[in-house]
């Protein structure tokens, strides 16, 4: 595909979106690039974006055939995905099921605790302020939600927490917890978007415990390409033939 026919109308740290013909639609790009602590630690490896790519259109696809919502349209190439265009909400919603990252630093617990029940998490996305946490009267305060909307981000990404939890045990990789976004449709759906892959979510291998995600960039522990492969060859194995 040609992506120099098409306009840049956003430049993110991961990813780049275009316009394309249709007003409903956007192009979204993987970028190679690697982020941490608000885009102060900064790296790369050739073919992370394809990567998560395939990551995020094996998973994304596979929450639509069990009912998810998602702007996921089409694959154009290895690194280009058709999107939904959506009016993105600037809340992040993280899901966790084991303590770790900024929740055992906040609370003073320790890294790996079990959660009796997963917990849900709202982060107003404003790099000037460090994508503070919120609660949810925060959010009210804001203006950036309503009540409903709170409780169907909340139950939307409950039940999201249950479909990736299962598929990744199949595949002998534990979910601890990952950030997703949302936005809303021209129907007035709230829609799943952005990504799911090792950069927004902590994936450990349920035997040895090791870390396969974005913590190996952050934390320097070596073999970042390796795990975020190993993560995309069992989903592939999983779920490529029906991708
Ligand atoms: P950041 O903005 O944090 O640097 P990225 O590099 O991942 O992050 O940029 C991707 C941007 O695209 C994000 O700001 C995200 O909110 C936005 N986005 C994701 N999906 C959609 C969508 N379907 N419609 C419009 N914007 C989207
Ligand atoms: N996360 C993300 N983008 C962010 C912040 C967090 O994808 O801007 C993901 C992160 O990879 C982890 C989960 O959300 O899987 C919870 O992150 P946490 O709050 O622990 O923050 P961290 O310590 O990772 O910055």
């Amino acid at each position: 595909m040609n992506i120099e026919k098409h306009k840049m109308i956003y430049e993110g740290k991961a990813k780049r979106l275009y316009e394309t013909a249709s007003p409903g639609a956007l192009i979204q790009e993987f970028k190679d690039s690697l982020t941490a602590f608000n885009a102060q630690k900064k790296g790369s490896f050739e073919g992370k974006g394809k990567i998560n790519h395939q990551i995020t259109k094996l998973i994304f696809k596979y929450l639509s055939d069990s009912h998810i919502a998602n702007h996921f349209l089409s694959s154009i190439d290895d690194r280009h995905m058709l999107i939904e265009k959506l009016q993105m909400s600037p809340l992040e919603v993280v899901v966790r099921n084991r303590v770790a990252g900024s929740l055992a630093k906040r609370l003073g617990l320790e890294e790996g605790m079990r959660l009796g029940a997963p917990i849900v998490e709202f982060y107003y996305k404003d790099d000037a302020l460090g994508d503070p946490i919120v609660t949810e009267d925060h959010a009210l305060l804001l203006g950036v939600a309503t009540r409903s909307d709170l409780d169907e981000l909340k139950s939307k990404a409950l039940d999201i927490n249950l479909l990736l939890q299962k598929l990744f045990s199949e595949i002998g990789i534990e979910l601890v917890d990952f950030k997703l976004e949302f936005g809303r449709n021209a129907f007035g759906h709230i829609v799943l978007a952005d990504e799911i892959s090792p950069d927004s979510c902590r994936l450990w291998d349920q035997k040895t415990q090791e870390k396969l995600d974005k913590d190996r960039f952050r934390r320097d522990l070596g073999k970042v390409e390796e795990s975020y492969k190993i993560v995309c060859d069992k989903l592939l194995k999983k779920l490529g033939a029906k991708a």
